[in-house]
Formats: C-alpha cells, structure tokens, sequence
C-alpha cells in the first residue's frame, strides 16, 4: 500500500497518493503535455516539481533578454488545434515571460494543476522488482508506489557555478542566469560582471548593460552568434502559419531538427564565392538560427564550415570598433555550430559602449572571489554584481541528482558512470517502466524542443496505452537493443564536426563528466520513423512481460 508519512501536498490532490499510476517528475512543457495524455488514458498521475508553478526551463530563467531561439510559431504545442489558433504570440521571438504565461494559460486550460504538487522535490525512486512498482520519495517525507515513473526532467535543468574559491567572501550579490529571482533585479547604477558567453550571457548582456553603471564581461570562449531580427508578431505573419498549421507542423516533423528553416540543399564548397556570400548575406539578414540551414554540409564539411564561420568572424569585425575586441569576440578554434549556435538582439554592438569591458580569462583564469568582487589575471576587480551564465550539468545532471535504482539495486549514476546508455533515449535497460523525455541519446537539444517532446510524449503515452491494454506489467529496454543505438548514436555523431568542440553536447563543461556525444545527431524525421517502426514491430527492443 502506497503511504503519505509527511507533510501536506501544497497542491496536486485530484489523485489519491495510494493510487497513482504514473510519477511524472517535472512540470515544464513535457510534464505538462506528458499528464495530459495519461489522463486520456484513464491513468492516474500526479506532478511534481520542485517549482512554486509550472513552465520548467521558462519558470526558472529569468534573466533579463531571455527569449526563446526558436520563433513562438513553431515553439509552441501543436496537440490542440483549438490551442494553437487561440493564443497569440506577441513577437516573433517570445520572450521569457510571454512563453511562462503560455505555459500557465495551458494549465488553466486544460485544468492540469489538479494533478500538480508543486515545492516538492523529487529525491529518490527504486524499482521494487517484486510489486513491479516505482518506489519514489519526496524531500516532504512522502512514499509514492506508482507503476511508472516519467522523468520529464528537462535538458538544462542543473545549474552548475563553478567552484570558484572564495565564493562565499564577496559581500555583493551574485546571480545565475538560471535561478533568476522571481521579482527581478534592478541594475541601474550598479558594477556588474558577468561571467561566461553562451547563449544565457549573450541575452542577458546588452539588457544588463542598459542599466549597469560599468559592465565588465569575462569570456572564456567567444560564441558564434546571429541577430536574432526579432520583432512584433504581424497579422500577416501569423495568418501564414495558422492558416495551415497542421501541414506546417507536419512538415517540421520531418526536417532534420523540427524547425522550418528553408534549408537549402548545395554544398558551400561547390557553390562559388560570390554566390556563397549572397546566400550568407540573405540568411544573416534574415536572422535566426536558419543561418546554420545556409548549406547542406556546414555540420559535415570543415571547410564549408569555415566560410560560414569566416562570414560570422566579418561581420563581427565589422561591427566591433575596438579591434582588439572584435578579435577576441570573433571565435576561431572551433567549427560553427558545433557549440549551440546563440541568437542576440545587439549582442557585438554592446561592446562599443564606453561602460563595457570585454576580458579574456581564457590565459588567465578567474582566480578567487573576493569581498568586493574577484582577482582575475594578478588584478583585483571591483563589482556590486556578478551574474553567473556558466551553463548547466546538460542532459544527465539532474537525473544523476535523483538516487534512482533499478534491477539489483543498481544506481542509475553509477551505471552510467562512463557515459549515459539508452535505449533510444527513452529507456535504460535494468530500469524498468521508467521513461525519460528527450534523454541522452535522444534529438532534444538538437532540436525544436517542442516537437521532440511533444513526439516522445506521445510515443510513451501510446507506448503505456499499448502495455494497458495487452496486460503487460514491464516494459524494459533490453541491453542488446541499447548497446546499438549507443553504438549507431555516436557513430553518426562522429561522422560531424560536432565533437570538435569542447561543448556541452559532449560534456566538457563539467569537470569529470565523460566526453560522449550527448544527443541524437540523426535528425528527428529520422529518429520519429525509427521509434515509430520499432513500436509497430511490438516494441521491438524492449521487453515486454
Ligand atoms: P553555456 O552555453 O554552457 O555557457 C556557459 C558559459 O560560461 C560559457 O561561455 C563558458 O565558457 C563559461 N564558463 C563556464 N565556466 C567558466 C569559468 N570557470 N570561467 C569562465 N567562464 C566559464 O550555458 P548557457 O549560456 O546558459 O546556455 C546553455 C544552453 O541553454 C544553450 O546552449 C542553449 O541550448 C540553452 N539556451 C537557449 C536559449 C535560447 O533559446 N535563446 C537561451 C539561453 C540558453 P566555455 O565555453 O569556455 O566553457
């Protein structure tokens, strides 16, 4: 019998804690959409997240610029037609509070927050091999015994501040871009730094340095990145998408990575210079990630790469005055692309402000905190700010933070130890009737989260539909089945540049995390036909009992 030991659920009460069916850890898009098709089901679920709401990624980045890198008309559910042609973005691009607001709006509107226990963590789950049931533990004391457990966890859900020495001494603020406070931070007149370049720093650095009094930015490596040409959503604009949603978002299911982006099918090395400057001309005008669409062989071909790469390294030169800075600022030692490629709203341009300072730690290191800022390079800074951009423990952190045991006890951190093994991203063989949304091994972060997620939810839930009704307790990965698609995942990962770059992707921000491809380089259309196919074929891979 399932038992409640503890504490009172702040919310989620819609189903008995003796008789849940599903665990879904996490309320961010997959959480959601993930307890909306089990309650189709007939199942019964609950929530939970560690939040005070629901949006996941959207709840906790706050920072100030954050928006999202894919345009609303495609980042966004398809699984309601009503839903899809009833809400209006209000830019192309939406920022952060309009995208929580979303999130909140499906909430409301399909009563999902009934089934919801927020400011609850998640601390541990162990398969109980003899009941067949999940047993999971929250940080108030409570005792879950569902039959499944969904880790809907997200991508970049761990933040990670390095561990810089003397954190603790400096008598200023310090913030990461990835728990923003909820209120907000007013700048104005303040020293700030900020620490990293990535996609969160090169959003958050042109909005902090309209209000900071000095802002100094401590890049370790420079990012490519492309102006995002964000602007008002227009009628016409959205009129176009929605007057034929359905096939659009049909179409994005089959692209390489779920997003429209007018690929256009010639290699940059056969095409000639002037022909391959206008095509990079148009696309930088253009803006977004589709620049990366410019030509079919940027992500294979190193030296078609580097034209894209070299038109990016003039255009930052161009628009940087301090040519000191553009070169710093202008990446060199990797391929583009291969780090996730950034979107800025005058990201460079903030560089020729008199009140920023660009600083290279890359020789020099950020040494130690002190109390009035840091000691980077042998000189002292003095700041009223930091703000921590330094990225996330991607894709395993915080399945690793979870004690999670399968078959024999096994820890999950630990049988991934050398890197994570699944089974199509979804499932890890000795850990029984626990699914994983864009896991490892998976499209996800290469991909239009959306549709990744909205796919792996579906296939689950169909998968959970099909155990339901054929009278099956188990499902489980089978280990023959998982060493392939490891083997076929990375394969394909090292036929592309991506591994050539110290990234997140490959794990290389963490200390001591193991260099492995981390998603599915394959391309969703691919992918979606393969789940499909192995689902058709009677889960084929997976044990069923
Ligand atoms: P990130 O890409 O991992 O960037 C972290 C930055 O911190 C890097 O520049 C890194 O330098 C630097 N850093 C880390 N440790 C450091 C140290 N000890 N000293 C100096 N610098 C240090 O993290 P992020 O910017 O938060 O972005 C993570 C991912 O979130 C993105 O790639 C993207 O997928 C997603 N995201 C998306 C959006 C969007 O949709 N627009 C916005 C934000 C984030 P190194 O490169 O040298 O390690």
């Amino acid at each position: 019998m399932n038992t409640v030991t503890n504490g009172s659920a702040p919310s989620g009460d819609g189903a008995a804690a003796d008789e849940l069916d599903v665990v879904i850890v996490g309320a961010g898009f997959s959480g959601m959409y993930m307890l909306y098709r089990l309650r189709k089901l007939g199942l019964k679920s609950r929530v939970f997240d560690r939040a005070t709401g629901v949006g996941g990624t959207w709840y906790w980045n706050r920072y100030p610029g954050a928006r999202c890198d894919v345009e609303s008309m495609q980042y966004s559910y398809s699984f309601s037609q009503e839903l899809q042609q009833e809400w209006r973005w209000s830019e192309k691009f939406s920022a952060q509070p309009e995208i929580l607001d979303y999130a909140n709006h499906v909430a409301d509107r399909f009563d999902l927050r009934s089934d919801m226990q927020f400011e609850t963590s998640i601390e541990s789950a162990h398969f109980d091999e003899i009941a067949n049931r999940w047993i999971v533990k929250t940080d108030r004391g409570e005792e879950f015994k569902p039959r499944y457990c969904v880790m809907a966890t997200g991508c970049l859900s761990s933040a990670r501040v390095p561990d810089f020495p003397g954190l603790k001494d400096f008598s200023g603020k310090t913030y990461h871009t990835g728990h923003w406070p909820h209120e907000g931070v007013d700048f104005t007149g303040k020293r700030v730094a900020v620490i990293g370049t990535g996609s969160s720093a090169i959003q958050a650095i042109p909005v902090i340095a309209e209000q900071a009094s000095h802002l100094s930015v401590f890049q370790r490596t420079p990012n490519y990145s492309i102006p995002s040409r964000n602007g008002p959503m227009t009628d016409d604009y959205e009129q176009s998408w929605k007057r034929d949603y359905e096939a659009h978002r049909a179409d994005a299911r089959q692209t390489k990575n779920g997003i429209l982006a007018n690929p256009n099918d010639q290699s940059a090395i056969e095409t000639s210079a002037d022909e391959r400057r206008e095509v990079y001309e148009q696309r930088w005008a253009d803006g977004g990630t589709r620049f990366m669409a410019s030509f079919n062989d940027l992500a294979t071909n190193a030296e078609s790469n580097d034209t894209a790469a070299e038109f990016v390294r003039e255009k930052i030169r161009a628009i940087v005055k301090d040519t000191d800075a553009a070169e710093l600022l202008a990446a060199k030692d990797y391929p583009i692309g291969t780090k996730r490629i950034c979107v800025d709203t005058r990201y460079f341009e903030t560089y020729n402000l008199e009140h920023v300072d660009l600083i290279d730690v890359r020789g020099a290191p950020v040494e130690h905190l002190t109390q009035d800022g840091l000691r980077q390079g042998g000189k002292d800074y003095a700041f009223d700010a930091i703000v921590f951009a330094t990225g996330f423990d991607a894709m395993t952190g915080t399945l690793a933070r979870i004690d999670i045991r399968g078959r024999g006890g096994r820890a999950l951190k630990q049988e991934w130890e050398a890197g994570p093994k699944t089974y199509l991203g979804m499932m890890s063989a000795g850990f029984p009737n626990m699914f994983m949304v864009t896991g490892p091994q998976s499209p996800s972060v290469l991909s239009n989260m959306m549709v990744s997620i909205e796919q792996h939810i579906d296939w689950m839930a169909d998968c959970i539909g099909h155990m339901e009704t054929s009278g099956h307790a188990v499902i489980e990965a089978r280990p023959e089945a998982q060493d392939a698609w490891i083997e076929h995942s990375t394969e394909i990962a090292y036929t592309t540049l991506y591994p050539k770059a110290a990234s997140w992707y490959m794990g290389a921000n963490i200390p001591g995390k193991p260099r492995v491809f981390l998603p599915y380089i394959g391309g969703v259309g691919r992918y979606r036909a393969k789940c499909d196919e192995i689902a058709a074929a009677g889960y084929e891979g997976f044990q069923l009992q």
